[in-house]
């Protein structure tokens, strides 16, 4: 039975989907105005985890995460460069997703874009402002705070504190300092929506609200982000959609993971110490091995990220490479119970890496080949389901030196990445080694003695 941290009710509760055959899970993607970083991606990787463990146990999972394309952030990054917005948005979001194959991570069934949604925003503040949970005032549309009591819930705070402990001056437009916008005015010349609210753009809450609802409807089981995301984004989306549609209850389950640091400090381009993929690319650290690294730690607890951490991941996936090679094992065989436990305990990544430790030395171990066989299918099993094993070695009879499993690895990724050059010389090292590699479906690879 799966157990998930909700943080709307503070505790491990049991999760029950609103429909056993279909699961619909939210997670807000990232505002391209950057390349994302390795803390933003830790994030991609937690919940891709979470989506394919979902659907190993259920019959159909619906995963949408967005793309914020429209955001002052984005503005103030291309301010001084000549290149068109949507130009600019789809160049990182590219970026976004070369990271994301590099992380090994599957893509979601929907992945909207902000600026394609405009009109499901709009229809969203019709039913708010039409319900007095919304006002016009100068050009802006608010979201009026008061009006909804559980306001705060989420992020366990009180409306009161939170206006007491605001210090900044409140804006003409606004009736009260906690209200929000929905939308809010832009000059001609900049970019903009023409709407019957006037020429302008949308406040970032209400596009997640409406690109949820449109794609999910309006409940649906779980809503995932960066702890960070917490307040106000998320207690702001929850207001604006409860209030919108009535007995809503929006999403069911409230996920948010921990922050992270590098070399125990907060990422910042001031401090210089933004790590993206590409770093680490660079630098020939292989996703699985990137990838292992982000999972190491419980997804709620925060985490560092150190070279320590690499090289530690690295050699855990060098023995689990190492250890499978010679043996004969199902490429196909059941995740085993024990690892189920772990995940269905609030997704329990970190324990489920350890059990693999466990397996791993059982197989080592053990001398009896039929077992040592089955262990190996499992440990296999384990890796797919965390996502650390992309490429499937070739069941040969042959042993396979763990230097040309990884060129191989090295090889698919440059592919995947659309790098072909680099493909191709990875392959021609391969073939100076004396092997073949053959391409399957699904990016996975046979090698093939010559
Ligand atoms: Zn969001």
């Amino acid at each position: 039975m799966l157990k998930v941290f909700n943080t709307l009710s503070k505790k491990k509760e049991e999760f029950k989907p609103l429909d056993l055959q279909h699961i619909k899970m939210y997670v807000c993607g990232p505002t391209v105005y950057a390349r994302p970083h390795i803390g933003n991606m830790r994030s991609i990787v937690i919940y891709d985890v979470i989506f394919r463990f979902l659907k190993s146990q259920y019959p159909k999972v619906t995963y949408v995460r967005n793309i914020t394309d429209i955001d002052d952030k984005i503005l103030d990054a291309i301010t001084n460069l000549d290149i068109r917005l949507v130009d600019f948005t789809n160049n990182i979001t590219k970026q976004f997703h070369q990271d994301s194959i590099y992380l090994g991570c599957l893509e979601p069934d929907i992945e909207p874009k902000a600026t394609q949604e405009i009109d499901k925003m709009i229809e969203l503040m019709d039913k708010l402002i039409e319900k007095g949970y919304a006002y016009i005032s100068q050009g802006h549309v608010l979201f009026l705070v008061e009006k909804y009591k559980e306001y705060g819930l989420l992020s366990n705070r009180n409306l009161n504190e939170m206006i007491a402990g605001s210090r900044v001056a409140i804006e003409s437009y606004k009736k009260n300092p906690e209200d929000f916008i929905l939308w809010k005015p832009a000059p001609k010349n900049e970019i903009g929506w023409e709407t019957k609210y006037g020429y302008g753009r949308p406040g970032w809450h209400i596009e997640c609200s409406a690109m949820s609802v449109k794609y999910l409807g309006e409940n649906f089981d779980i809503h995932g982000g960066g702890i960070d995301l917490q307040f106000p984004h998320h207690e702001n989306e929850i207001a604006q959609s409860k209030c919108a549609f009535e007995d809503s209850s929006f999403a069911s389950y409230w996920l948010h993971n921990g922050f992270l640091t590098v070399d125990g400090q907060k990422m910042s381009k001031s401090l210089g110490n933004v790590i993206t993929c590409e770093d680490l690319r660079k630098k020939n650290i292989l996703g699985n091995v990137a990838r292992l690294a982000l999972l190491s730690t419980h997804y709620r607890k925060p985490m560092d990220f150190n070279d320590d951490l690499i090289t530690n991941s690295r050699i855990s996936i060098e023995k689990f490479y190492e250890v499978l090679k010679d043996i004969n094992y199902a490429s196909n065989e059941n995740l085993p119970q024990n690892a189920v436990d772990c995940l269905n305990d609030d997704f329990n990544i970190a324990r489920f890496i350890a059990l693999m430790f466990s397996y791993f030395k059982d197989i080592r171990d053990t001398h009896d080949v039929k077992s040592k066989e089955k262990l190996a299918g499992q440990l296999f099993a384990m890796g797919k389901i965390i996502g650390v094993f992309n490429s499937e070695p070739a069941q040969t009879n042959q042993t396979i030196n763990f230097e040309i499993i990884k060129l191989a690895d090295e090889r698919l990724l440059a592919k995947n990445q659309g790098n072909y050059p680099e493909a191709d010389k990875i392959r021609q090292q391969i073939d100076l080694l004396g092997y073949k590699i053959e391409d399957l479906p699904n990016k996975k690879y046979l090698i093939i003695t010559k």
